[in-house]
């Protein structure tokens, strides 16, 4: 399996000349398996970054719909439309419905199956299952597996561990158990949590509990706060890595092969 991020930014896109190295694009992920099924996990507005690789016949795995989630879907009309759009939280015609309207936005968006499973869905050669985490209006974290190969990412771009109980944390941990890779919310400093609790994120120190307790080797970090600076980042990044050799502040663009050990 491959993945490629499009875009690691939370809330609203940036860009500017101090936030280049890291990317101004909210957040999509493309999974891709071995046999060519693609899996994209959200449609932020690094979409743009994915559009080369997207094939036609894609699915799209929404964790939420938050805005910064979904800006990117108009990108797609057209050969890359997704075969479906799966929202296991339900109601997602409706919710793109009132966003993708005049005069909100002038085009229609063309028509796609809206599955709303209850149970793991197996595509092509992933199984994509999904469990709810703490976030304004709700989320869910993600898990992409590839049982040809063994290989499996965990996606958890907008959670907050500290709002967690011990036993719903260690079921997270259950959830996510061995991911090779663990993509994980950072938007915070652990000195900025105090004042931002239940706003429905982590700190970058919560990430790196969240993928030893849950025993990933590769944790990328991401949802990275709009007003954060290549050079803040660049600093986080060296702090969370000398506690846990695997962390990677992600920057969109970048893919890797992920082999399971
Ligand atoms: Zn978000
Ligand atoms: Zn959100």
């Amino acid at each position: 399996m491959k993945v490629f991020l499009g875009g690691a930014r939370g809330s609203w896109p940036v860009s500017g000349g101090d936030q280049v190295k890291y990317g101004g694009d909210t957040f999509a992920l493309l999974a891709e398996g071995a046999d060519g099924t693609q899996v994209l996990v959200d449609a932020g507005s690094g979409l743009r970054n994915l559009l080369e690789r997207l094939r036609p016949g894609a699915t799209l795995f929404f964790t939420h719909t938050h805005l910064d989630h979904l800006i990117g879907l108009p990108l797609l009309a057209g050969e890359a439309w997704p075969r479906q759009l799966v929202s296991p939280r339900g109601g997602l015609p409706d919710i793109l419905a009132r966003v993708f309207s005049p005069p909100v936005w002038p085009v229609a968006l063309p028509a796609a199956e809206t599955p709303v499973p209850r149970e793991p869905l197996t595509i092509g050669g992933l199984r994509l299952s999904w469990r709810e985490v703490p976030h304004p209006d709700g989320c869910l974290a993600c898990r992409v597996d590839e049982p040809a190969t063994g290989a499996a990412v965990v996606v958890a771009t907008d959670i907050e561990w500290q709002a967690m109980s011990p036993d719903a944390q260690e079921s997270f941990a259950d959830f996510a158990r061995a991911a090779d890779l663990l993509v994980f919310d950072a938007h915070f400093k652990p000195e900025e949590y105090a004042a931002h609790k239940g706003w429905g994120h982590s700190t970058w120190a919560d990430a790196l509990d969240a993928a030893r307790r849950c025993g990933a080797t590769q944790l990328w970090l991401m949802h990275h706060a709009p007003e954060r600076t290549d050079a803040e980042l660049d600093d986080m990044a060296a702090r969370a890595a000398a506690e846990f050799p695997g962390a990677v502040f992600a920057r969109a663009g970048v893919g890797r092969e992920i082999l399971h050990e």
